[in-house]
């Protein structure tokens, strides 16, 4: 295999005449490129390494796939244009302010002006309602020394608790459950394991289209002989091609994850020397999954019990196996315990800490697992740490240079941030690298937030739609514009290159941190002249906690293509796969979960009949601010749509192309009809990539799992009928259609 080059500015004459993708103007160019910068992409939590093209003048123009380990030479449709959104015409190149106040047009102003608003208007607030009256929400698919920046920003220059990220509606029930399972949160493998299993189980994962590049790991373990197992209520890409597909009804993994345990103990297909030695808290779960046949579950699943037991065959008797999880499991009221879940069915068959042996959560955003780990969370603190631990808060503060009384008292996760918005209870908010406008479920209560705050600040390089409601907004870098590191999906950290400035007046986004750390009294704190300066701090901070990356250099990072963390030392070559000798609990062993099921927040009945589930395609990215301003990705997929089943549009006497009004009791949206066999006939879906009026959030519920506070996006109930006045279909005349899939609302009793 060829090794990239490593370095960054690598001089390359003769990559001038190479071929490479170009969507907007053709498929290649003779454009000539000076310098190649190696880099990752900007978006999934795969990380997939490439080369960016950059000309004489200093400009980025094209792309080209790394030989990197994780993709092998391959980008995604996504990847391949991600270059595009440097140097694009809309990006914004100055700041931005509403100088009348509320209801007055945003405005071109200077640097000074904005970051002095924004000091004198939050310490203002500060002064009179406390300082957790002004929030900071940040995210995840920057890097992970922006993410720790953020977490001590807000701590330490603006005195506020009330801190959280994206994350929080993407990683939250991952992490919740790896912490509770194994006692650290990250994947356990390193994704050459996948390829190795014999069994693979798709757990809520539209893999295909949300981490293109895992599917070609999937493919080796299958022309190997491996089988793969899909849980899914749509027939996704990955489903139309597995072993076996459970065409599940959404918000019952639980009650799945039981089923095909119940069919393993029935059969004598676990490890009990594993259990016996490695894992607690068996009695009680086999005891709880009892209850649980196949033939019991297949009615609430809505899939037939043969299918279960087909699935907990191959899991059951496989000689290697992988479980591979993401948010179609994650999204609910149940994320955690969805997980958790599916985790018993690998601690029961022993199968994890070994080679082909584990499992992975596929993280959504590029820095899904970095940007969890270093304290931009509400609850947590640098290197995994909890932050209410006294001996974490202890350490960290004498990092940071603090006394441990100037902790802020812990503020709410950013789901629980919205009622207080509402009440007044916080009044400001800075927001960088992410945008609820769009993401957060319920817009209608989530547009009354933001709108309600007195000073709402934006940091982004677009004008998203949450830009577009604030009062000041600052202008950004994108990724190719700052050095720094990423986390991918596997655990390994990656450096991000720089390859071009910001454009115009627009800074790197450490150093507005910085700049209004200094404005705020806190300059010393945040004397940092570069993003390896905040690294090597982060090093620090991270030092002895679970996600320990102290060992972490960005020369060996270079050297070694990524390092895996735990790396605790220097001379340390990181850790690929965990869990061979031990968990992260203080006993050394894993924890089985008894998980009695629950219905999801809200479920279909007379007036709302559908169950309704949103995801992603694979021409966006999260809410797409990015991706719906690249040509080739507009042009793929230019506009939302509702996904119905033949059966039920026939009820409603709708065709693919005829405009749909969906509702739910939040409410309403107005989309183009897409007939498709791919859906359950119960259940419609939207996807998500899209704001205003077209923003599948305009209908789901804000009704959060009690462990990780993530939303519930993947299951509620709505009404649909043509537009604008077409027949309603009624719960009854579903219940007509065939009953392995139609069901709605049934409880398990
Ligand atoms: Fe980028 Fe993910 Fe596609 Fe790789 S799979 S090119 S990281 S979007």
């Amino acid at each position: 295999m060829a090794k990239e080059r490593k370095t960054t500015g690598i001089e390359n004459a003769a990559a001038a005449e190479a071929p490479l993708y170009a969507p907007a103007t053709g498929w290649t160019t003779t454009h000539p490129a000076v310098k190649l910068v190696p880099t990752h992409c900007a978006f999934c939590g795969m990380q997939c390494g490439m080369n960016l093209k950059v000309d004489a003048a200093g400009k980025v123009f094209g792309v080209e796939p790394r030989d990197f380990p994780v993709n092998k030479g391959r980008l995604c449709p996504k990847g391949v244009v991600a270059y595009q959104q440097i140097g694009h015409p809309q990006r914004l190149t100055y700041p931005l302010m509403r100088r009348g106040g509320k209801g007055s047009p945003l405005e071109r102003c200077t640097w000074d002006e904005a970051l002095d608003r924004i000091v004198t208007t939050f310490r203002g607030i500060q002064a009179q309602h406390g300082g957790n009256a002004v929030a900071v929400y940040s995210g995840s698919s920057m890097t992970t020394e922006k993410s720790y920046l953020m977490g001590k920003f807000a701590r330490v220059a603006l005195g506020t608790g009330n801190l959280d990220y994206n994350g929080r509606l993407c990683m939250v029930s991952a992490a919740a459950a790896n912490n509770k399972a194994f006692g650290v949160d990250r994947a356990a493998n390193p994704w050459s394991d996948i390829a190795l299993a014999d069994a693979i189980l798709s757990a809520g994962s539209n893999t295909a289209e949300c981490h293109p590049l895992t599917m070609p790991y999937i493919w080796e373990a299958r022309d190997r002989g491996g089988k793969h197992i899909v849980v899914d209520p749509r027939v996704t890409p990955g489903a139309r091609t597995a072993d076996v597909h459970l065409q599940i009804r959404p918000g019952t993994d639980t009650a799945l994850g039981n089923a095909i345990l119940h069919e393993m103990i029935r059969h004598d297909w676990i490890d009990h020397t594993f259990i016996a030695t490695r894992t607690v808290g068996w009695e009680e779960t086999a005891r709880t999954v009892a209850d649980y046949s196949p033939a019991r579950v297949a009615r609430l699943c809505g899939v037939p019990a043969a299918r279960i037991e087909e699935a907990a065959e191959i899991w059951g008797t496989a000689k290697t196996s992988f479980l591979l999880h993401a948010r179609g499991i994650e999204h609910a009221t149940n994320g955690t315990n969805n997980v958790l879940a599916y985790i018993n069915l690998v601690l029961a068959s022993g199968r994890i800490g070994r080679p082909g042996c584990g499992y992975g959560t596929l993280t959504g955003q590029g820095n899904g697992q970095g940007g969890r780990e270093h304290g931009q969370k509400v609850d947590q603190l640098p290197g995994q740490r909890k932050y209410d631990d006294p001996a974490a808060r202890a350490y960290i503060a004498s990092v940071w240079g603090i006394p441990e009384s100037a902790f802020p008292p812990m503020g709410y996760a950013i789901t629980d941030m919205i009622e207080p918005m509402i009440r007044g209870e916080i009044r400001g908010m800075l927001n960088i690298c992410s945008n609820p406008m769009v993401s957060l479920p319920d817009q209608a209560a989530i547009r009354r937030a933001l709108e309600t705050l007195e000073c709402y600040v934006v940091i982004d390089f677009f004008l998203s739609e949450s830009a577009e409601l604030a009062d000041i907004v600052l202008p950004g870098s994108a990724w190719a514009e700052d050095e720094g590191t990423t986390t991918n999906v596997e655990g390994r950290v990656l450096r991000i290159n720089k390859a071009a400035d910001p454009p115009g007046e627009a800074r790197v986004d450490w150093a507005i941190i910085c700049d209004l750390a200094r404005r705020l009294g806190h300059g010393d704190k945040f004397a940092y002249r570069s993003a390896g300066e905040i690294w090597d701090e982060l090093r620090v901070a991270s030092k002895g906690g679970k996600a320990d990356y102290y060992g972490i250099t960005y020369e060996k990072i270079d050297a070694q293509d990524g390092v895996f963390w735990p790396c605790p030392t220097l001379d340390h070559p990181g850790t690929p796969r965990l869990f061979e000798d031990r968990f992260y609990h203080p006993d050394g062993k894993a924890r089985f979960h008894a998980l009695p099921y629950q219905p999801p927040a809200e479920v279909p009945d007379d007036e709302y009949p559908f169950f309704y589930t949103t995801g992603r395609l694979i021409f966006h990215y999260l809410s797409g601010n990015q991706t719906r301003r690249i040509g080739a990705l507009v042009e793929n997929a230019p506009e939302p749509y509702v996904e119905i089943h033949p059966l039920a549009a026939e009820k409603l006497g709708v065709d693919s192309g005829d405009l749909v009004r969906v509702w739910s009791r939040r409410g309403e949206i107005i989309l183009p009809a897409k007939i498709t066999r791919a859906i359950r006939p119960d259940t419609v879906f939207i996807p998500y990539h899209w704001g205003g009026k077209q923003s599948a959030n305009l209908l789901t519920i804000r009704a959060y799992d009690p462990i990780s506070r993530i939303p519930e996006y993947k299951v509620c109930a709505v009404a649909i009928a043509r537009a604008p006045e077409g027949a309603v279909v009624t719960r009854d005349a579903l219940r007509a259609l065939p009953p392995a899939v139609a069901l709605p609302g049934e409880q398990f009793a």
